[in-house]
């Protein structure tokens, strides 16, 4: 069974002329780590938000753990767990105001919520700061709580959408370990994307590149590398995506 599996997926923007999806095939298996890499516009946010049921493609199917999306919407919300880019977290509300909030929208409640919240906020070294508004928090603090806010009903799959940008290296490390552990200890599928090569080089088991709305390449960041004979993932990603700087 494939965690998520896209089938020819076409998206077109209203009001756009090119396509930001132009049929998209990824199957992504379970128990894994995979990276969706791509530049500025290549398709990456529009096919987190596919698989999340935020919009909808013109054409092609998402399944998410074998139900299609369509039909199995309120059961898949459940089982994903999505981080996505743009901070989604009130604030004007305390940390760990916001992470009630989220736990609540999952039906998660009362002394468990709290202990769980606890223990999240002291893994990632939050603990001092849960009575603190989200709007004092540095952007890396902002991405933590991000990511507890995603995971805190226990999902089977986590998909980030660049969880690692704008933020310092030793929130980058948190997160990058954090995800690491998590996967290996509850067996979970994590998709993440990012245009940070050597990250994902190191952080992924599988990879696909997508620019243009089309995926370039997929497999294994060593395989690929011999493959193509390149010396890493960013030469093989500048081969394949070109020197021009996107928007
Ligand atoms: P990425 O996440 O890889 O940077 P996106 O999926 O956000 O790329 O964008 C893919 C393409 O779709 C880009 O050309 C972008 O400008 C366009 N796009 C993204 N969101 C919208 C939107 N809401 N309306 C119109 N065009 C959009
Ligand atoms: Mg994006």
């Amino acid at each position: 069974m494939f965690a998520i599996d896209l089938q020819n997926i076409h998206k077109t923007y209203a009001g756009s002329t090119s396509p930001a999806l132009n049929g998209v095939h990824l199957q992504i298996k379970e128990d894994c780590i995979f990276g969706l890499l791509g530049p500025n516009g290549a398709g990456k946010s529009t096919t987190i938000s596919l698989m999340s049921g935020l919009i909808q493609a013109d054409l092609g199917e998402v399944c998410i753990f074998n139900k299609n999306i369509k039909q199995h919407l309120f059961d898949i919300k459940y089982q994903i767990g999505i981080v996505p880019q743009e901070y989604a977290l009130f604030p004007t509300l305390t940390c760990y105001e916001n992470l009630r909030y989220f736990g609540n929208l999952y039906g998660l409640r009362g002394a468990s919520l709290k202990q769980k919240i606890k223990d999240y906020l002291l893994l990632f070294g939050l603990e001092k700061n849960e009575d603190k508004l989200i709007s004092s928090f540095s952007g890396g603090m902002k991405r933590r709580v991000n990511l507890i806010a995603g995971i805190l009903h226990d999902p089977k799959l986590i998909i980030l959408d660049e969880p690692t940008v704008g933020v310092d290296v030793q929130s980058r490390k948190m997160i990058i370990d954090f995800l690491k552990n998590y996967q290996r200890e509850k067996k979970i599928t994590i998709l993440y994307t990012s245009h940070h090569l050597e990250e994902a080089q190191e952080f992924c088991d599988d990879i696909a590149i997508i620019d243009h709305g089309k995926i370039l390449i997929e497999g294994q960041p060593k395989a690929l590398i011999q493959q193509y004979q390149v010396k890493n993932l960013e030469s093989l990603f500048i081969n394949l995506t070109g020197y021009s700087v996107r928007e």
